[in-house]
């Protein structure tokens, strides 16, 4: 089965016959990885090892915290004001390329003087915009960005300057995490969602600027605090320990293929393949999106002869192992989300389909 899934997604199969071969007896323990005490030697081990090997696949500066958090990246949302912002009044930029910048940005309306830098809405959420239109306050705490958009499928390439005071740059990168290399030092805060490129869902990874905490809104709940869990290396409450211990093996399968660049070639190079079937198909099928922008995680397509034919298509495709293709509910369509774990082989198999779909549907 190809799993065209948004998230949660595929993982690598080698990560998960590790997991089964361990899940009973974690390595010669007699116990579950699952039932061990978070405070344990063994568990201890782990979440050491997955720190230092998600450190090495994005080259982590010193200046930043890893924290292991719950609560999705619907609870950075919140948590991104209240730590950054020194009351509900301080002013915050926010830019918003599509629907989980701007739930970001409704988020932050409650805990800052959130505004709007720029949004893609009037062109329904198909580009990116040039630095000149991003409308910046330099009073700003900081700017925050949705590096990849899930939904529209629209992913920064370049990362805007911010023009506010701290030149503080805040990333979401839920959907392209470690898909690529990253310069760490350029963000204040990047936060992620494991469930789309690293993990099963319930863990969220925040990477913090170390001199950025400490100075949380005073009624900030404790669990949102970054400085609870960067005192805490992680291990404030029970953190959620399977999760993490699935994260580490993906980093060291992540390490074992050359690290993020040899990944990003590999992404770069399945998206090449689906892009090129799309605008090969004489206006059969079409990406909305502007191609500078284009997304190489999420590959949002409509079909130009309309919503029934793309149910036949979506319908087929699963009779053939190649599921979840189906685009968001809030703007239809098909949608191909191709992260680090989908191989080549299951884009060209859905390349294949769709120019056989096309001569049988013409
Ligand atoms: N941000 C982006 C870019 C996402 O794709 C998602 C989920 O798909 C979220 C945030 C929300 O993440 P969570 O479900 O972990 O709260």
């Amino acid at each position: 089965v190809y799993n065209f899934a948004a998230g949660p997604a595929t993982l690598p199969l080698a990560v998960l016959q590790k997991a089964q071969a361990e899940l009973v007896d974690y390595r010669g323990s007699g116990m579950s990885i699952m039932e061990m005490s978070h405070r344990g030697k063994e568990f201890d081990a782990a979440i050491k090892k997955a720190e230092a090997d998600l450190r090495t696949l994005l080259s982590v500066p010193d200046t930043h915290e890893v924290l292991f958090l719950q609560g999705g990246a619907s609870t950075q949302f919140s948590a991104v004001p209240l730590n950054l912002c020194a009351s509900p009044a301080s002013p915050a930029d926010y830019l918003v390329s599509g629907s989980w910048s701007d739930k970001a940005f409704k988020e932050a309306k409650k805990f800052s003087a959130a505004s709007l830098a720029w949004s893609g809405k009037d062109g329904k959420y198909t580009a990116l915009p040039p630095p000149a239109a991003i409308a910046q306050n330099p009073d700003a705490a900081f700017l925050h960005i949705c590096s990849n958009e899930t939904i529209h499928g629209v992913e920064f390439k370049d990362y805007p300057v911010p023009a506010n005071k701290h030149a503080l740059l805040v990333a979401d990168m839920s959907s392209n995490f470690c898909s690529k290399p990253v310069d760490v030092s350029k963000f204040g805060v990047i936060y992620a969602g494991a469930q789309k490129n690293v993990g099963p869902s319930g863990v969220t990874i925040a990477i913090v600027r170390r001199d950025l905490l400490g100075k949380a809104q005073p009624n900030t709940p404790v669990m949102l605090d970054y400085k609870t869990h960067a005192d805490n290396a992680s291990l404030y409450n029970t953190p959620p320990c399977f999760a993490i211990y699935i994260c580490g093996l993906v980093f060291e399968d992540l390490l074992a293929q050359g690290g993020l660049a040899e990944v990003e070639r590999k992404n770069q190079h399945k998206a090449g393949v689906l892009y090129d079937a799309i605008d090969a198909s004489a206006g059969y099928f079409v990406c909305p999106v502007e191609k500078p922008v284009r997304s190489l995680m999420n590959v949002p397509f409509t079909m130009a002869k309309g919503a029934d034919l793309e149910k036949k298509f979506i319908a087929e495709a699963a009779k053939e192992n190649m599921l979840q293709l189906k685009g968001h509910r809030s703007v239809g369509g098909v949608r191909a989300s191709i992260y680090n774990a989908m191989p080549l082989s299951g884009v060209e198999k859905l390349v294949a389909f769709m120019k056989d779909f096309q001569a049988r549907n013409p």
